[in-house]
């Protein structure tokens, strides 16, 4: 599979993961519509890659439709990168206690549904692609987390959402495989981003030293080389794939 002429959304894409995967794409010769709620940066980085901002809030049909439009006016919407998500601390009981519900919402809403929304109007998209040589028609990549199997005090909300990433990967695949779109989720331990950044220097430090090898934080570059790897081999479905330096967090 070439990634070379073809379109990818990539959600979150302002960002972090999703911003060295809009990088990755676009040096391999792709088209990419970046879709995010936090304007200003995500104008920047399509400015700088000579590529398209869409103001997209996951979790809003409309605004999904406005990229998947935006993606099959650029050309064939071969790929949608899940990127977006938020990732909130709250406990059960005690400080955050009386906000916990509103706040187990919004974040189940953007991580899961918002992810399970960009898909099905992606999907819809690429099911009426010309099938590519392998019969394939498009992929859809989402962002779990290994906190859907090891989630910490404070991540309720956060390992609900991104388990339910998880779950949904495979009867996804299953379903579109009749069109010939796969499926796949990656689920990364700790990455050195926006989301890890506010954490103190020394509490970055030591989980970068809690990671068995390469004892260092994940880069952007190291999650858009396995996004690279999914699209070009169509093998790889209904599956999630760790992305973590062997890192196992206990208690
Ligand atoms: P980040 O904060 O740099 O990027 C997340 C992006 O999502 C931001 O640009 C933000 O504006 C966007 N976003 C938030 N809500 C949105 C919404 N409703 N609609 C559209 N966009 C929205 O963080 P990141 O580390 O690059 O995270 C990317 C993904 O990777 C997330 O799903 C996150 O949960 C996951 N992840 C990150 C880590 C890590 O250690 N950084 C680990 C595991 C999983």
């Amino acid at each position: 599979m070439d990634i070379k002429n073809k379109v990818f959304i990539v959600t979150g894409g302002a960002s972090g993961l999703g911003a060295g995967t809009a990088r990755m794409l676009v040096a391999e010769g792709a088209s990419v519509i970046i879709a995010d709620v936090q304007d200003e940066a995500g104008r920047q980085l399509a400015t700088e890659l000579g590529q398209t901002y869409v103001h997209c809030d996951v979790t809003q049909e409309a605004d999904g439709q406005a990229a998947v439009d935006a993606a099959t006016q650029a050309g064939t919407l071969f790929g949608l990168i899940n990127c977006a998500g938020v990732a909130p601390a709250s406990r059960i009981v005690g400080r955050n206690g009386p906000h916990a519900l509103d706040l187990f919402q919004k974040v189940v809403m953007i991580n899961l549904v918002g992810t399970f929304n960009m898909s099905r109007l992606a999907a819809a998209a690429m099911s009426n692609n010309t099938p590519e040589p392998t019969g394939e028609r498009g992929v859809l990549i989402n962002t779990a987390s290994v906190a859907a199997y090891d989630g910490q005090i404070g991540q309720a909300a956060y390992a609900a959402s991104k388990a339910g990433v998880v779950g949904m990967t495979l009867p996804v695949a299953r379903d579109l495989s009749k069109v010939g779109i796969r499926c796949v989720t990656i689920a990364p331990g700790i990455f050195g981003t926006p989301m890890i950044f506010g954490m103190p220097q020394e509490v970055q430090d030591s989980l970068a030293a809690s990671i068995p090898f390469p004892a260092r934080l994940g880069r952007p570059e190291d999650y858009a080389k396995l996004v690279n790897s999914i699209i070009t081999n169509e093998m790889i479905n209904g599956e999630t794939i760790r992305l973590d330096g062997a890192i196992r967090m206990g208690m």
